[in-house]
């Protein structure tokens, strides 16, 4: 057991909470440090396929997740006028199980990022939200981190959750700045009761058109639609998870576009649609320098198309955990090793996948945007983070 290691996590995103629960409940002490004053998520929905519930279950959360939603129970691809299906899959609870051993589920992300916070025991001072690190450095013996509100700390490992434009990252790696992507994205959530005439047949559905795509689920039992809009609109660039748009800039892009998008689109309240420019960084070499590792985001900051980029954070946390376990307190090295190696290549894979998907989902060829929303990537939803080998 690892009480005698302390383990920093920069960043309290879902990587982040995911990583110091998996950590906890196998016996390390682990300190997280939130640049926030409360914990939380911004956005709205979230894939979370059978490989992020995998790594949930292993946590004890399988029941807490199933309160969330029910197995995806359809999914498909129609035409962004008529509505025509171009694509249709039938798979639910039961075809999830057989094809991947556990279900995919579309959530709300606060409340995804809730069934983490209660599972984290913040014993001590393990949580320190208001930690805005701004330094790091390392020597043989520990790492320091200090925050822009002063304070200073010491832990012996440190696992950077700090997302897409992670300081760790920047700090520490041969890397270049997030480059925006040429893809934005706009995402709000509607009132199921302001729509009532939109199908939800398919439960995931997305539109899609040379350039554009427009993809809708249902949430919290229903209750909500969450959407998420794209557009290839090269020079612009402003990255933010806090920009909004006005309702009128998406219904300029796509007013034309069949009756249930536009519906969604005009229920929007006001001041609540939220604008990406969605920026990624390429694919790094290694995630390791010394004691310090990356993680999630930090590590592989992914363009969403394969709904795969908290997903691929949590698959990290576990195997994290596990080889933390497997190689004892003492042996960090060698943990840290080991997780580089187990993770890497698939997290790259993925990495380079969701941009290439965005490309197909918005090609110019009608038969590329027909394509299942997994296409090429179907055999990588049965990867099972907590039996793969470490
Ligand atoms: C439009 C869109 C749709 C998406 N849809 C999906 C989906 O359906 N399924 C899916 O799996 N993924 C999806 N993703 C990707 C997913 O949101 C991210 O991959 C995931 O949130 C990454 O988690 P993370 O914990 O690594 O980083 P983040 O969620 O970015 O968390 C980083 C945390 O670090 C904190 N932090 C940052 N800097 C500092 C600092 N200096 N000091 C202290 N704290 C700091 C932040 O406040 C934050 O809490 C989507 C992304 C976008 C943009």
């Amino acid at each position: 057991m690892g009480q005698h290691l302390k383990i920093g996590i920069v960043g309290a995103g879902l990587g982040g909470m995911t990583a110091a629960i998996a950590l906890q409940q196998r016996g390390f002490s682990v300190a997280i440090y939130e640049q926030a004053a409360d914990l939380g998520e911004i956005g709205a929905g979230i894939t979370v396929g059978p490989n992020a519930a995998k790594v949930l279950s292993a946590l004890g959360l399988e029941d807490e997740m199933a309160a969330l939603a029910d197995a995806t129970p359809h999914s498909g691809i129609l035409d962004h006028k008529t509505g025509e299906r171009l694509n249709y899959t039938v798979r639910g609870a039961e075809g999830f199980i057989k094809e991947y051993g556990a279900v995919s589920r579309l959530v709300h992300r606060a409340d995804l990022h809730n069934v983490l916070e209660r599972a984290f025991k913040p014993e001590g001072d393990a949580l320190r939200l208001n930690h805005e690190l701004s330094g790091i450095a390392q020597d043989n013996d520990r790492v320091t981190l200090e925050f822009s509100n002063g304070q200073t700390d010491h832990c012996d490992v440190v696992i950077a959750c700090d997302g897409l434009k992670s300081i760790v990252r920047d700090t520490l790696f041969p890397t270049e700045p997030p480059e925006f992507t040429g893809f934005v994205a706009w995402r709000g959530l509607v009132e199921r009761s302001q729509v009532p005439n939109v199908s939800l047949d398919p439960h995931f559905c997305a539109y899609t058109a040379e350039d554009k795509m427009f993809a809708r689920y249902p949430v919290r039992h229903g209750s909500l639609i969450n959407y998420i809009a794209n557009a290839r609109k090269p020079g612009f660039d402003t990255e933010s998870w806090k920009a909004t748009a006005d309702i009128s800039e998406i219904l300029g892009e796509f007013d034309d576009w069949h009756d249930d998008v536009v519906s969604i689109m005009r229920a929007t309240p006001n001041g609540k649609c939220a604008r990406w420019a969605l920026h990624s960084r390429k694919p790094l070499k290694s995630w390791i320098t010394g004691r310090i590792a990356l993680l999630g985001d930090a590590a592989h900051p992914m363009t969403p198309f394969h709904g795969m980029g908290a997903g691929m954070a949590m698959e990290d946390a576990a195997i994290l955990a596990r080889c933390f376990e497997a190689s004892g307190a003492n042996n960090w090295k060698d943990a840290l090793q080991r997780y580089e190696q187990a993770r890497i290549g698939r997290a790259n894979k993925y990495h380079v996948a969701s941009l290439k998907r965005g490309m197909t989902y918005m090609s110019a060829d009608p038969a590329d945007r027909a394509q299942k929303p997994s296409a090429g990537m179907e055999k990588e939803a049965a990867y099972d983070a907590i039996s793969v080998p470490i």
